[in-house]
């Protein structure tokens, strides 16, 4: 758990000699307390006050990384309960099951189909980043003959899952190349499970029945020398799920208990409507990984945009690149109107400008993600913003007119803005949903 001020104060020298760039030891105190210092700063600090603050500013919940490259994923690290309180820091990650009982072919179709659950929302590609392979079939031969048609077939993050250590040990070794995250240990086979995944690097998924017996499942795992640990619970109500998952949360983050202090997985099953109600449920509070069976895109959607959601920084808005936009194929006489780099502000522009069928450029201006008036009252937009985006991004020398529409609610900023540009300011609709009438009447 954090240590306050005073605590760490006591393990200081106290002499106030300075040499970190605060005038007493307090004063160093206070600011490591509150992360505006760093213990290297102060050379005289003890090894064993080091070694208790450095283990007092310990993330209280552990990151796991697994698999590879572009694909690579992690999860935990969280430091809050509510997003308000600062930020949640790693987006839950989505996966989808693969059966090691599947024929070749079957096996294949369902790769692809997993492989192609990507998609696209305000700008942002949002899908699926892991792929399960489950051991149903209890052989290990098939196991890692799935294994590694996976491995060939996808490039999604892997994760294995059996509670037989030699069916583990079979399929792991398939893919420890790809750095999988394997379980599940269990209070019977933990020592084993723990031994796999040391041997072969991998982050290991402990499962128990209760809070209780998975404490001490982490214990046991760490112990042999496994750090990279995800927490399950075993066979629970989607009420308990979310219970016994929030306290986890609390206990881990509040009271700084580190055998719960990890990241957390759900297995979803049931219909594919189920697994929706239930993955958002999960999303929510708190799974770090949520693993589904369904491939259906119409019950991937709503999770993945719950992730999105709920994984946004509160301060800080989703925002598209300012730069110039084309708009269908536009040319020297094409319209120009600008906008600003708030996400939900620019896509409501484009899909009417979209819908005008006339092709045009956007040109997008830096206001931080604040929409149009937010902007303007803020002086993010102003007549040397728009002059200055248009000098940087080259709308001169892209069309031949000299005439620039402005959103209706700044109608205001006009004068000013003629004069620091020296073009023809028109003004548009308030609402963009007018925009099509706007630029068919009066532009054309
Ligand atoms: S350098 Fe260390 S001993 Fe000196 S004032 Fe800072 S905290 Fe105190």
């Amino acid at each position: 758990m954090a240590l306050t001020g005073l605590e760490i104060f006591k393990l200081l020298p106290k002499t106030n000699c300075k040499k970190c760039g605060k005038p007493t030891c307090l004063a160093f105190a206070m600011a490591l307390a509150q992360k505006r210092a760093k213990l290297e700063e102060c050379p005289d600090v003890s090894d064993e006050a080091k070694e208790k603050l450095s283990a007092a500013s310990a993330p209280p919940m552990r990151k796991v990384i697994f698999g590879t490259g572009d694909h690579q994923v992690q999860v935990g690290q969280e430091t809050v309960c509510f997003r308000h309180e600062e930020k949640f820091h790693n987006p839950a990650v989505l996966g989808v099951t693969v059966s090691d009982k599947l024929d070749a072919e079957a096996m294949k179709k369902r790769i692809e189909s997993i492989n192609s659950l990507q998609f696209e929302r305000i700008g942002i590609k949002i899908g699926v980043r892991t792929i399960t392979i489950v051991n149903d079939s209890g052989s290990p031969e098939l196991f890692a003959k799935a294994a590694e048609a996976v491995k060939e077939g996808s490039d999604l993050a892997i994760i294995l899952v059996t509670d037989l250590p030699d069916a583990m040990a079979a399929a792991v070794t398939k893919v420890k190349d790809r750095i999988p995250l394997i379980g599940c240990a269990t209070p019977k086979n933990a020592e084993a499970m723990a031994k796999i995944a040391a041997e072969n690097k991998c982050p290991l998924i402990a499962k128990a029945e209760s809070i209780e017996a998975l404490s001490e499942l982490t214990e046991k795992i760490s112990g042999s020398g496994v750090e990279d640990i995800v927490l399950t619970i075993d066979g629970e109500s989607v009420k308990d799920k979310l219970y016994n998952y929030s306290r986890i949360r609390v206990l881990s983050l509040k009271k700084g208990f580190r055998p719960l202090g990890y990241p957390t997985i759900s297995f979803v099953t049931g219909s594919d409507d189920d697994q929706v109600a239930l993955g958002v449920s999960c999303i929510c509070k708190y799974s770090g990984i949520v693993i589904v069976d369904t491939i259906e895109p119409y019950a991937l959607l709503p999770m993945l945009t719950a992730v999105m959601n709920i994984f946004t920084d509160p301060q800080k808005p989703v925002q598209v690149e300012p730069k110039i936009y084309s708009i269908g194929e536009p040319d020297e006489n094409s319209p120009v109107m600008f906008t600003t780099n708030f996400s939900l502000t620019y896509y409501t522009v484009e899909s009417d400008v979209e819908a005008s069928r006339i092709p045009s450029y956007i040109l997008v201006v830096d206001t931080e993600g604040t929409s149009v008036l937010t902007a303007y009252s803020g002086d993010k937009l102003n007549e040397k913003t728009v002059a200055d985006a248009m000098k940087k991004y080259g709308i001169e020398s892209m069309v031949k007119h000299r005439k620039l529409i402005i959103p209706g609610y700044v109608a205001v900023m006009s004068g000013k803005l003629e004069e620091a540009t020296n073009w023809e300011i028109m003004v548009g609709p308030r609402e963009c949903s007018m925009l099509p009438k706007y630029l068919k009447e009066v532009w054309n």
